[in-house]
Formats: C-alpha cells, structure tokens, sequence
C-alpha cells in the first residue's frame, strides 16, 4: 500500500465535484442549513450512503451542485481536490468538470471557470504547473518541492441541449491557453440522447480538441456502437459492452480510463475479480487506473493501484510500468509528456 503511494501516478478520469471532501461536504450541508431546498439531515444520511448504486450517485451530485453553487465554494472545491491528489503522488491531473449557469449567483459558465482557475492558483502546498507556466510560487525558492501538473477537461452533461453543449465546446476552445486540454461526455447514462450531442462533440473535433466519453455504464448497444463509431480519443468505463462491441473497441485501441472502485460500488460490474480490466491487460489494451469520483467513492489514486495489485496479482514493475504507459494518454502537449517521462526515469531508480 506504501508502494502505491510513493509511486508517481497520473490521473485522466476525475470529476472536480466528485472529488470533494467529506469533511468539506458537511461543512457545506452545515453552513447551508434547512432552507427549504435541502434538509441536513436527508443530505447527511444521502452522504452516508453514498456511491452505493449509480442512481443514489446521481441524486447526490444534484445536492453537490446545490453546495457548491457559489464561486468562492467552487474555487475551494478545486484547491482542496488538487492538493489531495498532490498528497497522493499524483503528478499530472486531468480533472474534468461541467461548466455551469447560475444566475442567482451571477455565475456563468465562464465564471464559474475562472473560479476553478482561481481555485488551482489558491494551492499552497505543491507547486502547479498549468498550460506550461507555474502558478503557485516556489516558496522560499525551493526547488525541491513537489509539482503537479494540472490540466482541464470540460465536460458537456447528457441531459445538456445541443446548443449549451456547443457553449460548453467554444468555452473549451476559449480556454485552451488557460490550461482546458479537451471535452468529456458524462452525466447520468439514463438521460439524453447521443443525437443531441454528437453535433457538439463533432464540432471539438473540427476544432482539433479531444474528446473522452463515458461509455457503457448502461447496456444500451445501439449508443455503445455510435460512440465507437465516433472513434474519441479515449473512452472511460466501458464496463457492459456486447461481445462484438468489446472485440471492436480491442480492435480500434482506443484507451481506456478504468474505475475499478466506482464499477463495484454502483454496483455495474457485481465483483472485482469479474472486472473488464483483466482481459483488457491481458491484451495490452491500452489503459489508465482512475479515480472518477474520490469523495463519493471514498478512494484515492494509490488505492486504485494497490486494488488492481492485489485483485489481478499484479507486480512492482508490472505496477510502476502500468502507471507510466498512462503518460502516452494524456491530453496536454509533447512538452509535458517529456517532463512526465523524466519524471518516471527518476522515480525508476528510487523505488524499483
Ligand atoms: P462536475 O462536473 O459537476 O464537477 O462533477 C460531477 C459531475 O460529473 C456529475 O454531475 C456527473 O455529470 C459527472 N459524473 C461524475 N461521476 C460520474 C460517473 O461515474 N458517470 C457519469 N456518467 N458521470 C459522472
């Protein structure tokens, strides 16, 4: 377990409200108080029993987006869940989040980024680098402390209309210098259509941004098809794929982001041990071990790794070569890559 900790881990498939605190989320629920929106104690028995089906999952993000409405609240949210994935020897985070409008608030979809960007340039305790330039000080000029590299995914909720995901892909395009790398596809599987949102996605294309999708978190072959069809940069879940389905998404190599904790604790693959990741490695499908949500499924990155390791009996080296191949996923630029590769060159001698 100490191992997985110290081994340099990237992370592709982390969702910002997904990767709240706990101990936050309470706080939230407690400063919100009963005001006829949300009852704290309902909230708090939800918190309890969160993550424990994917349809409890969904009503609880509705509450978390009720908590975290604000911009001072978004930009915590934000600073907390880098400097938890900092702690966790995570160098390079993608972390995806859906744009939101909140006119109570005066929030905008871009306002309401520009306060996750305050929230990445409020870290204190690593070093960030997004889009190529640090954020954070070094403090007292100490070379030696960690960094973390921090890029952006925004992600176009189903239920969304084709035009605000439009919205959502030219905000994208908007904010490619401020750190924004590429489009996520997720939301609850049970909702919306891929019709409605396939003309937002086709537009990222044209615009050259790369696009991730959830797929198969629900048996519905005919959306599983079209989105192999559409043939994206890499695909998360893929977890209740028809046989012809799964051997065509073998046959494309298109990578994919594994959740192993949030597949069993929403109960879409029922054991670990029957999880798709054994035959995907066993392939050398190409792949990256996830979080997706750290709150909500209470796991970190290390302990992702430390459940592969023991379920699939997997090695050090197997381990450390696992977490190294997912540099060639990333969405940032070759610069990146590079200082990531390095980055592996010199954890190779410390902990093999
Ligand atoms: P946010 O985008 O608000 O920062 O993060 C929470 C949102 O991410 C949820 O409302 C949902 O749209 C999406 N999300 C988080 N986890 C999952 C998941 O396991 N599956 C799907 N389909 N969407 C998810």
């Amino acid at each position: 377990r100490q191992w997985c900790h110290e081994l340099p881990k990237v992370e592709l498939h982390a969702h910002l409200n997904g990767s709240i605190r706990d101990s936050t989320l309470l706080e939230l629920v407690k400063n919100h108080g009963d005001n006829g929106v949300l009852i704290s104690k309902d909230v708090e028995q939800m918190i309890l029993e969160k993550g424990t089906s994917l349809r409890k999952c969904f009503e609880l993000f509705a509450v978390y987006h009720v908590l975290a409405s604000d911009h001072e609240t978004v930009k915590r949210i934000t600073k907390e869940a880098v400097e938890d994935f900092a702690a966790d020897n995570c160098i390079y985070l993608e972390l995806r989040t859906t744009p939101k409008k909140n006119e109570a608030k005066g929030m905008t979809k871009r306002s309401y980024m520009d306060a996750v960007i305050d929230g990445l340039k409020a870290v204190d305790t690593v070093d960030v680098d997004l889009c190529g330039c640090e954020l954070t000080n070094k403090k007292n000029g100490d070379w030696r402390r960690k960094k973390i590299f921090v890029r952006l995914l925004l992600s176009i909720n189903r239920s969304e209309a084709t035009s605000a995901a439009i919205e959502t892909v030219n905000l994208a395009m908007e904010m490619k210098d401020m750190g924004v790398v590429g489009i996520d596809l997720s939301g609850d599987p049970t909702v919306g259509q891929w019709d409605t949102v396939l003309p937002a996605l086709e537009h990222a294309r044209k615009l050259g941004l790369p696009v991730t999708l959830h797929c198969g978190e629900v048996r519905n072959s005919k959306e599983i098809q079209a989105m192999l069809d559409f043939n994206p940069q890499r695909l998360g879940h893929v977890c209740l794929l028809a046989e012809e389905d799964w051997e065509r998404l073998k046959s494309l190599m298109i990578p994919v982001e594994i959740c192993l904790t949030s597949n069993i604790m929403t109960q879409t693959i029922p054991l670990i041990e029957y999880h798709h990741f054994a035959d995907l490695y066993k392939s050398k499908h190409p792949l990256s071990l996830c979080t997706d949500d750290t709150g909500l499924f209470s796991t970190t990155l290390s302990n992702e790794y430390y459940k592969a390791a023991v379920t699939f009996g997997l090695g050090k080296e197997e381990m450390f070569k696992l977490a190294q191949e997912a540099v060639d996923f990333v969405f940032a630029n070759e610069d990146v890559k590079k200082h990531l590769a390095q980055n592996y060159e010199e954890a190779k001698a410390r902990i093999l």
